[in-house]
């Protein structure tokens, strides 16, 4: 059993990184309490900072993560403006080298205090004041990473015969027809 305040993480976006990153990761590392907030006087708000060398989010790990969340009382309850930023490996589809792409999640939601103050995304706030941004987070930067990953726009990728990289040369296979 792995100690569960410290796992020994691959960046799971990029399975065939070697490199390892041991880090201590927070169980619930974007949640917050607003408990502070609901006596406050409309209109007021706080910044609150995140910054991890690493963050795991249910199933994808991020790198350089930080951010910051601004926590609004409304008439109608905690309204959470996000600011994420964190950095996802990547694995080239055509190429298959792995590379790091920067993300960037912005986005804001609403806890209610009631059922008819919600939003679209139903969202109500707890009795103990939290809030955990964690799957709200996940879903903005998943949206970011590429369904299909190129390190560059024009990739030439592996030889489908040799594997040569057509980046770094040319092989028998694709020998450059001139005329
Ligand atoms: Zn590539
Ligand atoms: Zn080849």
């Amino acid at each position: 059993m792995q100690n569960p305040a410290c796992y020994n993480l691959r960046v799971l976006l990029y399975p065939n990184d070697p490199k390892l990153i041991t880090v201590n990761l927070p169980r619930h590392p974007l949640r917050i309490n607003v408990g502070f907030l609901l006596n406050a006087p409309i209109g007021y708000s706080r910044d609150i900072h995140f910054e991890y060398p690493a963050i795991r989010l249910e199933e994808e790990t991020y790198v350089d993560f930080n951010g910051v969340v601004r926590v609004n009382r409304t008439p109608q309850g905690i309204l959470a403006v996000c600011d994420f930023h964190a950095t996802a490996a990547l694995e080239c589809v055509r190429c298959l080298k792995g590379f790091e792409r920067a993300l960037h999640a912005e986005f804001s939601e609403l806890y209610a205090f009631n059922v008819r103050s919600t939003t679209e995304s139903d969202l109500i706030l707890r009795e103990d004041g939290n809030i955990d941004l964690e799957p709200l987070a996940r879903e903005y930067l998943l949206i970011e990473v590429p369904i299909s990953p190129l390190c560059r726009p024009d990739c030439k990728g592996l030889c489908i015969e040799c594997g040569e990289d057509l980046n770094l040369g040319t092989c028998e296979h694709n020998v450059r027809v001139t005329y």
